[in-house]
């Protein structure tokens, strides 16, 4: 991608029409750059020897030898070997070019969903997930103090759309909030749950019949026929998908036995805006940006977020407007100490999020966001 992209062209490139055409063309770069995993590897000692972290394990010496494999470090002082990324960001990983890919995105300012992540790489959605997710987990880290607005989780209600290990049985993901009274002691218990699965829900056969639905929904309203035949699943899978969609407020039926969207986007949208208004601030209009964005990765891209990982979209977003910690992610990898899935398992938004404050409006994103589903 081009170095000297504006502030506008790049939150553009997040947006619909231009979003397919960037994330292939950030593809087919990376193909030619990376090809294979031993160039990765090879690039790795290069970024590992040029921030000064090509060092023994043992004794600290720096002269070490890379062996063949470039991951392992042979040390001319104590001669033991240790491994090039322990206790690294890259600690224990096995595929490297995915991991690649996932800072490729990153330093280009970009975001893709774990399920085209994961086909267009070659891993499981599950490794996606985890892979996408530590690049975010490390962009909040260090994103450090800014300036900010604080909104309570509760205005981010409409967007926890998939469930995580910790929204209670038979309970819709947006109705966590009205389940426990108390957000703090919520927020503890996220912290206590370390050892039960760190990945969220991802999607299931019926959650992609659900997708179905709603793509087939988008061009405007349709029968239950024109919907099973635009999608070819059987009627039995069809029902149980609009049934479900229905309750979730997402579809609703109108006369002519006929279905439609309904417009949760805009709903959130406006209940956010509503929000950043009632706190009367000078620069309200400055925030737009971020919730534009964070709309964008959380409905458009990620396709619902759970209460859980919520913050790490948002901290995404206000990354993306300030443009602070790209250009050098790869370097933050390098330099950073391993996070791993126990980390991410901790990890829960708390109960009051940071919205950047950016240089007052860039552009008014809402209308784009509006149109981008
Ligand atoms: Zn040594």
């Amino acid at each position: 991608m081009s170095e000297d992209k504006g502030c506008r062209t790049r939150m553009i490139d997040m947006f619909e029409p231009a979003y397919l055409e960037t994330r292939q063309l950030l593809l087919n770069e990376f193909i030619v750059k990376f090809p294979s995993d031993e160039s990765c590897w090879s690039s790795l000692v290069h970024e590992f020897a040029a921030c000064d972290k090509l060092r023994c394990r043992w004794c600290g010496a720096d002269k070490v030898e890379v062996q063949q494999d470039s991951r392992t470090l042979s040390c001319n002082d104590c001669k033991k070997k240790s491994s090039m990324t322990a206790g690294t960001f890259f600690h224990g990983i096995k595929k490297v070019r995915a991991w690649f890919f996932a800072i490729w995105i990153v330093e280009n300012e970009f975001y893709v969903s774990s399920k085209w992540f994961a086909q267009a790489i070659g891993i499981s959605q599950s490794s996606a997930l985890h892979i996408l997710k530590s690049t975010l987990y490390l962009i909040e880290e260090n994103s450090g103090i800014f300036e900010s607005v604080g909104f309570g989780l509760r205005e981010f209600r409409l967007f926890f759309r998939k469930r995580s290990f910790l929204t209670p049985a038979m309970v819709k993901p947006s109705c966590e909030l009205q389940e426990g009274a108390d957000e703090s002691s919520n927020h503890d218990n996220y912290n206590n749950s370390a050892d039960s699965s760190w990945v969220d829900v991802t999607a299931s056969e019926v959650d992609s019949v659900r997708d179905a639905v709603i793509s087939a929904l988008k061009e405007g309203s349709r029968s239950l026929d024109e919907i099973r035949n635009t999608i070819k699943c059987s009627s039995s899978d069809v029902l149980a998908a609009i049934t479900d969609l229905e309750l979730d407020g997402e579809i609703s039926a109108i006369a002519g036995n006929r279905f439609q969207l309904c417009n949760k986007v805009k709903a959130g949208l406006t209940s956010l805006r509503d929000e950043v208004l009632r706190k009367e601030s000078s620069d309200s209009k400055s925030i737009f940006d971020a919730i534009a964005l964070f709309c964008r990765l959380s409905f458009g891209i990620a396709r619902g977020v759970s209460r859980k990982y919520l913050s790490l979209y948002l901290g995404f977003a206000n990354s993306l407007v300030a443009k602070d910690v790209f250009s050098s992610f790869k370097t933050m990898c390098i330099e950073s100490s391993y996070i791993g899935s126990k980390r991410l398992r901790a990890y829960a938004s708390s109960a009051v999020l940071p919205i950047r404050l950016s240089q007052p409006s860039l552009f008014d994103f809402i209308d784009e966001v509006s149109h981008a589903f």
